[in-house]
């Protein structure tokens, strides 16, 4: 025995081999169902003995009583007490059919969803994202990154001024836009000797790998080069697009729109993250190539850069436990030796 509500529902009744219908209040008090009708007529019987209509979306479900009496609620969505459910699975089990393709179709929506569309729609809307998330990924981005990580450069103003003016150079030779690149030299423990790019155009060098190239200022513009190729090529935001997409359909998937609220919060940690994709790596080496080439440079200055990187690492003495820093630029830029042969043979188109 289960325990049912008592309740109280408007509707209509057809009495018996009779059309005129009554509106009635039906009671439905400790399993049985009570119709008062008509002037003092009634009609009773257990709510177990009902016959019920097959229940249709948007249909009230009618109930027929044994003596033949039938009630229909107003409310189509009224569901009968202790009913409804084993009514709706059974009407269900009979659609095998229906059972049949929502299993095999929605292993296929699932995969089509995640491998086909969301990365399609990732790379294709990366050329529409406005320039001002761009920004604000960029400089969120770089606010986390700053708090954290870097601090103030300690080369000599000199070295730094050296610097700039080999990178506004490149930029006005170059014909790129002065007020969206900018370079900052950062001191950073963490980073070691790096170079990295932010979305929206800022680009970071750390005094380490200025004092790893400090004679040869043309492989630090070719780095600088490097990672300008990856702005170009809107590689972060492509990361970012594809983390973000995927969650947003897995989030979609699953209900649980929580996750996408927190991946717009954390997106200063995607792109901070980020790895970029050994295809990624090479479209930024052909930039700098291209752009060496263009500005009458030799390929070299980027095979001497990357080779002096990779001697920096054989000098390390006893790898430690955690990477080595000299390690961590070349870590985030992989297959080193392909790289290094890539730009020595590099022939201009
Ligand atoms: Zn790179």
């Amino acid at each position: 025995m289960y325990l049912l509500p008592n309740m109280r529902v408007s509707g209509l009744l057809y009495p018996f081999s009779n059309s005129t219908a009554f509106n009635v209040e039906a009671r439905l008090e400790n399993g049985q169902l009570y119709i008062h009708y008509g002037e003092n007529r009634a009609a009773q019987c257990a709510l177990d003995a009902l016959a019920l209509s097959t229940p249709i979306p948007g249909v009230p479900v009618q109930a027929t009583l044994p003596s033949g009496e039938r009630f229909v609620p107003n409310d189509p969505n009224f569901v009968w007490p202790g009913r409804a459910t084993s009514t709706s699975i059974a009407s269900l089990e009979r659609h095998t059919m229906v059972i049949l393709s929502a299993l095999l179709l929605t292993p296929l929506l699932i995969y089509a969803l995640l491998f086909k569309v969301v990365p399609a729609c990732a790379v294709w809307l990366v050329e529409y994202v406005p320039e001002s998330v761009v920004d604000t990924m960029g400089q969120q981005s770089m606010y986390v990154i700053e708090e954290s990580f870097l601090s103030p450069s300690e080369l000599s103003v000199g070295t730094q001024q050296q610097i700039h003016t080999l990178w506004r150079d490149a930029l006005k030779a170059l014909d790129l836009p002065g007020d969206q690149y900018q370079l900052s030299i950062y001191d950073s423990e963490h980073f070691g000797a790096n170079a990295f790019a932010l979305p929206h155009g800022q680009i970071v060098i750390t005094d380490d790998l200025i004092e790893a190239l400090k004679d040869n200022p043309s492989a630090i513009r070719a780095i600088l080069l490097h990672e300008i190729g990856h702005v170009e090529r809107k590689h972060s935001i492509r990361l970012a697009a594809q983390a973000f997409a995927g969650t947003i359909a897995m989030s979609f998937i699953f209900g649980d729109m929580e996750g996408v609220v927190e991946l717009l919060i954390g997106s200063g940690n995607v792109v901070m993250g980020a790895q970029f994709s050994q295809d990624m790596e090479w479209e930024a080496d052909q930039f700098a190539l291209d752009r060496l080439a263009h500005l009458g440079h030799s390929n070299d200055d980027f095979a001497q850069a990357l080779q002096r990187l990779q001697s920096l690492t054989h000098d390390k003495e006893e790898p430690t436990q955690a990477t080595p820093k000299w390690l961590e630029y070349l870590s985030t830029h992989p297959s080193l030796e392909d790289r290094i042969k890539h730009a020595q043979s590099y022939q201009k188109n």
